[in-house]
């Protein structure tokens, strides 16, 4: 007797923290229903696909994202955000509290969901609250409603309707999350520093690349890093710090971390594939904060990832419409990269291939860790049999260039167009379900099935 399931994925190799192995996958009712060899005799699928030469890795979890939903959905919007993310292997992702209207209380944390509901997205999405000034009484409603963590700045955000925390802030806001056994998620660059810098630099003239990156040093991250760590250590507060652009950053926390401080660090695609250099010759398309680094901090971003001292690696994918980026003045233009689409195939061209970094290095980055530091594992980030069904089918092989047509966000902007990557997502599902097919996938995948219910195959 054969059990029914609806979905057989036969033949590929699964990848997971603990490494490479070939197996099927049995999927039902949105979970994992069975991992293991021959599943085919042992049950009857609704659908089946074929993943001979493929490899199947537990869906993206991309804990930074800025939807920007409601208050600038111009910007970008979930609908857009989520379709993107689909076709980058990303099955749950984490909108930041801004450049939304600000996600610093419960009542714009219900707005939020509100608009997202109408949506009827198939990825899990969750939302972080925000750590501003004034609004501490908010931090528990936003906890007990169900926010990932908090976010603050240590410096400008950039829209003054979301101010950074001043110390009394910090400490008394990481205090009270601390209680709630919460978490903090900082942006560390020191504001003091940035702005005095920014001051005397633009005073004397300079807007170019080099004027920007001088004015946001990577002492400016290391000393905002240093700090906060301590703070953690202080307070015992779980920090996360985002977006780490530097080695130096990174080293800067290992002090607090080997004396108990909880802190997990997260880097960015553009940190790891793209540094000053590239910085100068793309412009303001390559504008963030913290900027573009040289290329020895790059190297020791990816010694980091060796070492397992980085925990997660998140798009930070921050759109804005094309006139604000398009700026000739590099403090005027927008600072945020769009790379919603493109985290696992940087990974997968600037890690796998091109220094050797294990899959199973790339599936704790993209997927276990972070499902283990926000309370999802191993419902997420896991292939196993109970874990939701969302995964990523992937052909390592299958070279792309990236082409203004293939992003599906709003504003088709990325700093990668015309790179080639090796390593294409044919198929991403969630809870079961497919998000997103590649053309390719149609008949590399096979299409076999004795009825359709509730599945679409590619
Ligand atoms: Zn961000």
């Amino acid at each position: 007797m054969l059990d029914h399931v609806d979905l057989l994925i036969e033949g590929g190799q699964l990848v997971t923290e603990e490494g490479v192995f070939a197996a099927d996958v049995a999927v039902d009712e949105g979970r994992i229903a069975a991992v293991g060899p021959a599943l085919g005799e042992k049950v009857r699928p609704q659908r089946l696909w074929h993943a001979k030469g493929f490899h199947l890795l537990p869906g993206i979890i991309d804990t930074h994202v800025h939807c920007n939903e409601p208050g600038r959905e111009h910007w970008e919007g979930f609908e857009t955000a989520a379709r993107s993310l689909a076709a980058g292997g990303v099955t749950t992702f984490f909108d930041m509290p801004l450049n939304s209207e600000p996600t610093v209380s419960l009542a714009a944390l219900q707005r939020k969901r509100a608009r997202l509901a109408g949506y009827q997205l198939e990825q899990t999405v969750l939302q972080w609250g925000g750590l501003v000034p004034d609004h501490l009484d908010d931090l528990y409603l936003m906890y007990d409603a169900g926010v990932v963590g908090f976010k603050a700045f240590l410096c400008e955000s950039g829209l003054p309707e979301y101010p950074p925390v001043d110390d009394f802030t910090l400490l008394e806001g990481m205090c009270r999350i601390a209680a709630l056994d919460g978490l903090l998620a900082l942006h560390a660059e020191d504001g003091p520093m940035v702005e005095v810098l920014s001051r005397r630099i633009r005073d004397s003239g300079a807007t170019d690349v080099a004027a920007y990156c001088a004015a946001r040093p990577v002492a400016a991250e290391v000393a905002a890093v240093a700090k906060a760590s301590a703070y953690a250590l202080a307070t015992g507060c779980r920090l996360h710090l985002l977006h780490l652009s530097s080695g130096s950053a990174v080293a800067a926390a290992q002090w607090a971390k080997q004396r108990g401080a909880d802190i997990s660090i997260e880097t960015c695609p553009h940190y790891l594939a793209l540094c000053q250099k590239d910085f100068e010759e793309l412009g303001s398309i390559a504008k963030c904060a913290p900027p573009l680094r040289p290329q020895e901090e790059v190297q020791a971003l990816w010694e980091a990832i060796r070492q397992g001292e980085i925990d997660t690696v998140a798009s930070d994918h921050s759109p804005a419409p094309p006139e604000l980026k398009a700026r000739d003045d590099l403090f005027e233009a927008w600072g945020g990269i769009s790379g919603a689409q493109t985290t696992l195939a940087v990974l997968l061209e600037e890690g796998y291939w091109r220094r050797g970094i294990p899959l199973s290095t790339i599936v704790r980055l993209t997927s276990a860790n972070p499902a283990r530091r926000f309370g999802l594992f191993p419902r997420k980030g896991s292939l196993l049999p109970g874990s939701d069904a969302d995964l990523v089918v992937v052909n390592l092989e299958l070279p792309f260039t990236l082409r203004e047509n293939d992003l599906l966000y709003r504003h088709k902007q990325s700093p990668f167009l015309g790179r080639t990557f090796r390593g294409t997502v044919l198929a991403t599902v969630a809870g079961g379900r497919l998000l997103y097919a590649h053309d390719g996938a149609r008949g590399a995948m096979g299409e076999v099935s004795d009825a359709e219910r509730g599945i679409d195959g590619p």
